[in-house]
């Protein structure tokens, strides 16, 4: 893949990088890993940590964080599911709790493999801010608030318009929640640290090497364009990119998710809107905005819609109508920003399992995957690559036992039924967006709506 720095502006900034060689002739090892992004990366080195004596090969398509782990907003963030409400709808508050459990557990866990592995990735901790931008947000945020609260998740605190505004200062927002669990980073300085990590530990990393097929059996054998790799056991960690594989294409659609990049920001022009504290924000529409401020002052914007193309495309790396679209949503949130000049658009895709929550697990006795990782992967697939080194060496845990571990996903039908169901389930969750926007639009927030002054 020779335009990766084109991908995203973190592969662009992480600094010089020379590929692994691709594989050339036959390999036989313990286990292999297909794909290599923070999933396939972690379950690498976990393995090759835990049991120094495997032989462990990482083959990737491109170059390692060329997929969505090196496109990411580079929030590492708790959020698991779609939503809570839908959350606790589906699988009830118990569920609900343990999967916070996993997430919070995520982001600790990520934060540490940095510190421990000392991968320089701009990380910095200030939470999260869910804002609400429109009245129907705001009773959806205050609706999640509350029912965090009953149902035992991880302290989160409501604030009002003035305290909401006094950390970001846009004038539509009403209220929302701050999440003190939110990290940022650089994710392809995260990718790169962890590939070096990898190497360093002694796992075979193999670049420029796709996996065209996959041969079954008490030994699998995978097929490259140079050469074969047997191995005893095979990890994919193909995320959104799984549908190559037919054994797995009932179990989740590509979705893509893009974003906008502005110049760095003058002090005059941070000063205007009131962005005082670094904390990473979201809005509460069904299909989010999410925004930060990038280490250099940029504002990286992203959302709105996640489009999928039809018979599991991935591989749309811009989307100009969401791009417009975007550029036109920074300025309505941030009126100062008025004029500033976008330099960079980019987007990647992300798995959406039917139920909008991840899916680990295994066919047969040595095939493992992990897919179902959606816009809030990043840090959730730091501790999967510790879950799936669990299941691989078969060592059952605390996080073998969550329950969205060997689950059964609920299967998507093949295309052409699949195009129609994705896009009249996305259809509807536009809908309601965009008549919540317009209803904002045309009523003000009334007098006394909890949240405002
Ligand atoms: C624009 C954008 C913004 C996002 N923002 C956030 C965010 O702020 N916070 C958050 O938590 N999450 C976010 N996400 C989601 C997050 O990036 C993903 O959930 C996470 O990176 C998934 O990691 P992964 O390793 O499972 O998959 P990927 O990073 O997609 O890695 C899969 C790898 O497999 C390789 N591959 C595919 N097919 C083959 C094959 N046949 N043979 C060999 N290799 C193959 C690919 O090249 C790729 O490198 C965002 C995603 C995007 C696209």
């Amino acid at each position: 893949m020779a335009d990766w720095e084109q991908k995203s502006f973190w592969l662009e900034t992480a600094g010089p990088y020379e590929p692994q060689p691709a594989l050339q002739g036959d390999r036989v090892v313990e286990v292999a890993v297909v794909g290599g992004g923070f999933t396939g990366l972690s379950t690498a080195l976990h393995l090759k940590e835990r049991q120094p004596g495997l032989r462990v090969a990482v083959l990737e398509a491109g170059v390692t964080g060329c997929g969505a782990s090196g496109r990411n907003a580079g929030f590492a963030m708790t959020l698991f599911g779609v939503s809570l409400t839908i959350t606790v709808l589906r699988w009830g508050r118990e569920r609900a709790r343990e999967a916070d459990q996993y997430m919070v557990r995520a982001v600790e866990y990520t934060e540490a493999q940095i510190r421990r592995l000392g991968i320089d990735c701009d990380y910095e901790r200030h939470g999260l801010l869910a804002v609400a931008a429109t009245p129907g947000q705001l009773r959806r945020q205050r609706e999640e608030q509350e029912l965090a609260e009953a149902a035992g998740l991880h302290p989160t605190r409501w604030l009002d318009r003035e305290a909401v505004r006094n950390l970001v200062d846009s004038p539509t927002y009403l209220g929302g929640r701050y999440d003190p669990l939110c990290g940022l980073l650089h994710p392809a300085k995260l990718v790169r640290g962890l590939a070096r990590a990898a190497l360093a530990a002694g796992v075979e990393v193999y670049e420029g090497t796709p996996v065209t097929a996959i041969h079954p059996g008490r030994r699998v054998r995978l097929d490259t364009p140079g050469g074969r790799v047997t191995a005893e056991k095979v990890v994919l960690a193909t995320n959104a990119y799984t549908c190559a594989f037919p054994a797995l294409r009932h179990l989740q659609v590509p979705m893509h998710t893009y974003v906008v990049l502005t110049e760095p920001l003058s002090p005059a022009q941070l000063a205007a809107i009131g962005w005082r504290r670094r904390v990473g924000v979201e809005d509460g529409r069904n299909f989010l905005h999410y925004y930060r401020l990038t280490p250099d002052n940029r504002i990286l914007l992203g959302g709105r819609d996640a489009p999928y193309y039809y018979g599991n495309r991935t591989g749309v790396d811009r989307h100009p109508g969401l791009r417009a679209a975007l550029a036109e949503e920074l300025v309505r949130t941030f009126p100062a920003l008025q004029g500033v000049r976008l330099t960079h658009h980019w987007g990647g895709p992300i798995s959406a399992t039917l139920d909008m929550v991840p899916a680990i697990g295994r066919i047969g006795p040595n095939l493992f995957y992990s897919l179902g990782c959606m816009g809030h992967g990043v840090a959730l697939t730091q501790l999967n690559g510790r879950t799936l080194s669990d299941l691989v060496l078969e060592t059952p845990s605390e996080l073998t036992a969550a329950w969205f571990v060997g689950r059964r996903a609920l299967p998507l039908p093949p295309e052409p039924i699949r195009y129609p169901l994705v896009q009249g389930i996305r259809g509807a969750l536009r809908l309601l967006d965009a008549w919540d926007d317009w209803r904002s639009r045309r009523r003000p927030v009334p007098a006394g709506t909890p949240g405002t002054p």
